[in-house]
């Protein structure tokens, strides 16, 4: 079965586009957590950051330069931004299919809830 991102990297599914390549594709989230939030996943289906090798150099770099320059494009560069990667069940990683989480447009406030 197709991850539900798979699906929107195919088109087969709506998704508010923003960025796409040979390697990654860049769309807005569905349930945004700040002004500016964007996935940028892997064409190919990498289940988590837990599963990136060696060969996946190329495309791990180019999810982070992709994401510089969407920030650039939302004109948050300048205030500033978080990247996120959730990586399985204690990194509350939701759906299998790495992804990078851009947050901006607003300050974000402490890393992580502490308890
Ligand atoms: P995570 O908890 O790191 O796995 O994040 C998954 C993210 O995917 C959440 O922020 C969801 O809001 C987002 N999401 C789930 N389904 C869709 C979708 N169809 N289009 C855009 N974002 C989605």
């Amino acid at each position: 079965m197709p991850t539900i991102f798979s699906r929107i990297v195919a088109g087969e599914i709506p998704a508010d586009i923003v960025y796409q390549d040979e390697l990654v594709t860049a769309f807005r989230d569905i349930n945004p957590k700040a002004p500016t939030h964007i996935l940028i996943v892997p064409n190919r289906e990498i289940p988590s950051a837990a599963d990136l090798t060696e060969a996946d150099e190329q495309v791990a770099g180019r999810m982070l330069i992709v994401a510089r320059k969407i920030a650039e494009a939302e004109g948050i560069a300048d205030d500033g931004y978080r990247l996120i990667i959730n990586c399985k069940e204690h990194g509350g990683q939701e759906v299998d299919h790495l992804h990078l989480h851009l947050l901006g447009g607003r300050p974000l406030g402490p890393m992580l809830l502490t308890r």
